[in-house]
């Protein structure tokens, strides 16, 4: 064994969540998001396990162009557009669509030497009021990109603020942007996974989809949706079990001291802490998974280890295999739940930490792997 931390991807279960999205926006592209190194699951694990994908949605040029590079053809939407000539020449090389949601950009799309035509999407700004062009801006600007021969309007974008929020109304930003885009006549792409789920009148001609891909809960608060028990989780993390220590009672455990133990406890010290990604914020009583059953961290999760509660699982031996989240029976929000993190605030960034590993076929997780630990 290589390592104490195990970090894998079932790429069925991705291929399974695009194609129910599919299903649920019958009439629409569906454009896998891919930021941010697909969400920490790794641009090209997730890239080439969705060739099939009507379109892609990233903000680096740098991937797209590695995209390009291992012939995915399809569509690749620049959510934020190019910053300077040099990537606009790029983004024309490679045939990349491009939002447009400043004039900076209009001014270089506009100046850029007319080489074939390039398709743009334009961005009407929302309430989270970062980018985009004001409702009443946008009929002049669709005037001035029509009347260049070497750009082709897509259709207008919109990003929504809150959709995430159940207890909020999708809200009259939606109606402007819908009334807009009627009164256009142009195709429009507005829906996120959470804005997918929630309201069909959002799909337009292009669903951009990041959350839902990864089954992830896009809700706030990860709250219950019924449409989300068709989606299944594609990272599983695990930790293995490392040592074991008992606790007699009032003795501390970890860091700082803050868990205390109020009777006799058999502790697991786990090979896995915050700098292996797990989140530092995880409070005693997130939940962990081992043998199948629903067990406990307690302490302060230090940089290399955590420790958990092994008095509902007896038969837990050094070397086991514990089910940190990704799995039907603990999910990754949950652990966002007690962390105060979202599922993606916990994933970014975990391919810096981890080479993951890519579960073919029938091939069994770590923690469902028969224990070949050596008899103590
Ligand atoms: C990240 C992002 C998405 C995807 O959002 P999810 O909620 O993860 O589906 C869609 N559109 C834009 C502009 C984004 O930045």
């Amino acid at each position: 064994m290589l390592n104490t931390v195990s970090v894998t991807l079932n790429l069925d279960h991705l291929r399974h969540n695009y194609d129910t999205v599919k299903a649920m926006a019958p009439g629409s592209r569906v454009f896998a998001v891919l930021k941010s190194d697909a969400y920490g699951h790794g641009l090209m694990n997730i890239a080439a396990s969705l060739r099939h994908a009507d379109g892609f949605a990233l903000l680096q040029l740098e991937d797209a162009l590695l995209l390009r590079r291992e012939r995915l053809s399809q569509p690749v939407l620049m959510m934020a557009g190019v910053n300077d000539m040099m990537e606009l020449a790029e983004a024309y090389r490679h045939g990349l669509t491009l939002v447009v949601r400043s004039r900076h950009q209009i001014e270089m799309l506009l100046a850029c030497p007319a080489r074939g035509c390039i398709d743009v999407w334009v961005k009407v700004k929302s309430s989270i009021n970062r980018f985009g062009f004001n409702p009443e801006e946008v009929e002049d600007i669709l005037r001035t990109l029509h009347a260049a021969p070497h750009i082709r309007v897509s259709g207008l974008m919109m990003h929504f603020a809150a959709a995430d929020d159940l207890d909020r109304e999708l809200g009259g930003q939606w109606a402007a942007f819908r009334a807009l885009a009627e009164r256009s006549g142009l195709p429009f792409s507005a829906a996120n996974s959470a804005a997918m789920l929630r309201d069909a009148s959002t799909h337009g001609s292009v669903v951009r989809i990041g959350s839902l891909l990864y089954g992830n809960n896009p809700f706030v608060g990860g709250r219950k949706f019924d449409a989300l028990g068709a989606f299944r989780p594609v990272m599983r993390m695990e930790a293995r079990i490392i040592g074991t220590v008992d606790l007699a009672p009032g003795e501390p455990i970890g860091y700082g001291g803050t868990f205390v133990a109020d009777r006799r406890i058999h502790v697991g010290v786990l090979g896995c802490g915050y700098g292996d990604g797990y989140p530092a914020s995880a409070a005693t009583g997130t939940p962990v998974l081992l043998h199948g059953v629903r067990t406990r961290i307690i302490g302060n999760v230090a940089m290399n280890a955590m420790f958990i509660d092994l008095e509902p699982v007896p038969k837990a031996r050094v070397g086991d295999w514990v089910t940190l989240w990704g799995d039907e029976r603990l999910h990754i929000n949950e652990i966002g739940q007690n962390a105060g993190m979202s599922a993606e605030m916990i994933q970014c960034g975990l391919t810096k930490k981890h080479r993951m590993r890519l579960l073919k076929e029938h091939e069994p997780h770590r923690a469902d792997e028969p224990t070949s630990f050596c008899q103590e």
